[in-house]
């Protein structure tokens, strides 16, 4: 067995110590680190070190590129249809994914989205198309490529064999207080979406409450950071910052979302879910070259539901079963006549995810029908009594501790309230 070229507590002492990495250097940890030739406490001490010292654009270049180098790279270059994917950093009721993949798909790319699990207070896209009835999330690359090729569209689990030095960093920073870090973000995030193989990518960097990045500042960082690493690996990619400080749309759940989401679907919908769900197609079809239809023309057409239904039935759904639903509901009515002047992102999101609606811990399960179902928005008038949320379980037990924290979540008031702007600015 040849020896080890470095030593890791060198690297540590040079990156704690405000040093730059060389090119050889990062493609050692990272493989090193893959190998478990680097323990997890080593690879914590770095993570911290690169937390307070950050990366140079090189550094942070290199480590994405040996992130992906560390599993296999998926290859969609010999489509017949340009593709194209979105990623958002993840929001309260952001289920855009959903009504997104197959409008874009209508209208002519091929979007191959390999999607999550929710953990935490944000919601998972696979978590959510696993409500309806036969939905099944696991596909091979022949299985993908046929399904791109069939229909256009393909939301799926990413297979453990991409970027895995990602899944076990990730994993690690998630208990060392290593997550917000912009380099380390950036390079998790796109490790995975580069090695996916997309040729065009559109970035959804949230902002507020409810998103990873409460203020615009780091976000806009976040966001150039994350347009560079794409630019750098030759895939054409552009970024929306879009307010995250309430819920997107009317529903924060599982099959609640996914009922919105065929709504939209079907011409109708929340406007702000509609909105976003425009300006990211927009923006996708720009990337891939495709400009020869207006997403909302496809969408008041039906082609976008067309395609969602094959893209349900090609992995094994019933588009036309019903969405499982809560057994039990609980109603908030306003205690007053006014505004609703705020209704905060992230305490929705956590009341969504205490009703059972997201996991505390990867192995456990989450309940289809359980979140929060919103019958008014920032800005809207209110009467006294009037239903302003219904919350959804199958463990009512739950309600008393929800309620009492939704309590500080929105506000009544007389004056004025106006949502922020959806879209707050984009890079690329
Ligand atoms: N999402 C990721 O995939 N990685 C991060 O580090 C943060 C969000």
């Amino acid at each position: 067995m040849s020896p080890e070229p470095y030593e890791i507590v060198e690297l540590i002492r040079l990156k704690r110590d405000g040093g730059t990495f060389e090119r050889d250097q990062i493609d050692w940890l990272i493989d090193a680190y893959t190998r478990e030739v680097v323990a997890e406490e080593q690879m914590s001490a770095l993570a911290m070190a690169v937390f307070f010292r950050g990366l140079t654009r090189e550094e942070l270049s290199r480590w994405t590129h040996a992130m992906i180098a560390s599993g296999e790279r998926l290859n969609c270059s010999h489509l017949s249809r340009p593709t194209v994917d979105k990623h958002s950093t993840g929001g309260v009721g952001d289920k855009i994914t959903l009504p997104l993949t197959p409008l874009v798909a209508a209208c002519g790319a091929a979007v191959p989205q390999l999607a999550g699990r929710g953990l935490g207070h944000t919601g998972g896209t696979l978590d959510k198309l696993e409500s309806i009835p036969g939905w099944q999330p696991f596909l091979n690359q022949a299985q993908m490529t046929r399904q791109l090729e069939d229909v256009g569209a393909v939301i799926c689990a990413a297979g453990l064999g991409l970027a895995p030095a990602d899944r076990r960093l990730y994993a690690l920073r998630d208990v060392t207080g290593t997550v917000e870090s912009i380099p380390l973000i950036a390079s998790s995030i796109m490790s995975k979406k580069i090695a996916e193989g997309t040729g065009a990518l559109v970035l959804d960097v949230k902002v507020g409450s409810g998103a990873f990045m409460k203020d615009p500042q780091p976000a806009a960082e976040l966001a150039q950071a994350l347009v560079q690493l794409g630019v750098d690996a030759g895939v054409h990619t552009v970024a929306l910052l879009t307010d995250m400080s309430t819920p997107l749309g009317l529903t924060v759940g599982n099959a609640l979302e996914v009922r919105e989401s065929v709504e939209v679907l079907a011409g109708g919908g929340p406007p702000d879910v509609v909105e976003l769900t425009l300006a990211l197609a927009r923006e996708m079809l720009a990337a891939a070259g495709v400009d020869d239809h207006d997403p909302a023309d496809v969408l008041a057409s039906g082609r976008a539901m067309d395609v969602w239904r094959d893209m349900i039935r090609a992995q094994g759904g019933d588009p036309d079963a019903p969405l499982p639903s809560a057994r039990e509901t609980e109603v908030i009515s306003a205690e007053a006549d006014g505004v609703l002047t705020s209704l905060d992102a992230r305490a929705v999101g956590e009341a969504a995810w205490r009703l059972g609606a997201g996991r505390a811990q990867k192995h456990h399960e989450v309940q289809a029908g359980a979140g929060v179902e919103l019958h008014a928005k920032l800005g809207d008038v209110v009467r006294i009594g009037q239903p302003i949320m219904t919350l959804h379980t199958d463990t009512p037990e739950r309600f008393p501790r929800v309620r009492d924290a939704l309590a500080r979540g929105y506000e009544i008031a007389h004056q004025i309230a106006e949502r922020p702007p959806l879209i707050l600015d984009r890079v690329g």
